[in-house]
């Protein structure tokens, strides 16, 4: 029996990196699954991974909908529920970083990086928990970032940010335990993506990985299997939590 069966699911920010991932191993344990993308850049993708995830044998559909725009949410929240009828499993992983030093940070990019990261949560959040309470079940599950947790210099826009998430998802968590409604977030470490291709190769790399207890960064399944967990009933006793995915960077 595929753990996710019968299940429909909402992922942000899906045409690649961790949402892409989440995406699939959702698709692969039989959910139905609604992504999300923003850039036209990625229709492509987007739409290349809708065709794979169709031919895993579920049903599945790319929006180009922008997850810090609440009307926008809204407006895709209820296509979704239209054409899926039901929304189980909802991962806020849309995001972006615009890193810089404070002394230089303009308050635009600040604004890009809250809305993008934290004002999206709150977006999704809000449409989903309907349909959810209705069905009296549900598994939220939000993209933090160790860096949340620890800070980093020439990140506080970003750090602010998953930290906001990660207090969003307690709150959460407290208000809607009663309803049977779960929200648990993901901290990733460093995981190879877009948004860390800078970590690729060369000295920098290395010098991160010596700060890893593992030894390695993380790859997109390595979260998409959380977000598995999280997502499904092996972790129907959990909310409010903060799961590290980070090779032991955080200790
Ligand atoms: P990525 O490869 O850069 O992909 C980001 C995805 O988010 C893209 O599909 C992008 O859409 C989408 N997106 C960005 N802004 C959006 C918006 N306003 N509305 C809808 N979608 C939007 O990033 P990633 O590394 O997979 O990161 C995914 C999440 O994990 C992020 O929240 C990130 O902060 C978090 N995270 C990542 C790491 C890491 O090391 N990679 C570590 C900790 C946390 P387009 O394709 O259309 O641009």
């Amino acid at each position: 029996m595929k753990l996710l069966a019968s299940k429909t699911a909402i992922v942000t920010g899906a045409a690649r990196g961790i949402g892409e991932a989440i995406a699939i191993k959702f698709a692969e344990q039989g959910a139905n699954v609604a992504f999300t993308y923003v850039s036209n850049g990625s229709t492509e993708k987007a739409t290349a991974l809708e065709q794979k995830l169709i031919a895993l044998g579920v049903k599945a559909k790319a929006f180009q909908t922008n997850a810090g725009d609440y009307a926008a949410c809204e407006i895709f929240v209820n296509d979704v529920l239209k054409e899926f009828g039901q929304i189980d499993v909802c991962v806020n992983n849309a995001g972006i970083s615009k890193d810089n030093l404070l002394l230089r940070m303009t308050p635009e990019q600040w604004d890009e990086v809250m809305q993008t990261n934290l004002k999206s949560v709150f977006n999704m959040t809000k449409q989903v928990i309907r349909p959810m309470m209705k069905a009296k079940t549900g598994s939220i599950i939000n993209m933090s970032s160790v860096i949340g947790e620890m800070g980093n210099a020439g990140q506080s826009s970003y750090a602010a940010s998953k930290a906001g998430v990660i207090g969003f998802t307690k709150s959460i968590a407290k208000e809607l335990g009663s309803r049977n409604i779960r929200c648990n977030a993901i901290a990733p470490g460093f995981i190879e993506t877009d948004m860390t291709g800078y970590l690729k190769d060369g000295e920098g790399a290395d010098k991160y990985k010596a700060g890893i207890p593992l030894g390695r960064f993380g790859t997109t399944d390595d979260i998409a299997d959380v977000a598995l967990f999280l997502a499904g009933s092996s972790s129907s006793y959990m909310t409010g939590q903060v799961l590290s995915v980070c090779g032991g960077l955080n200790i």
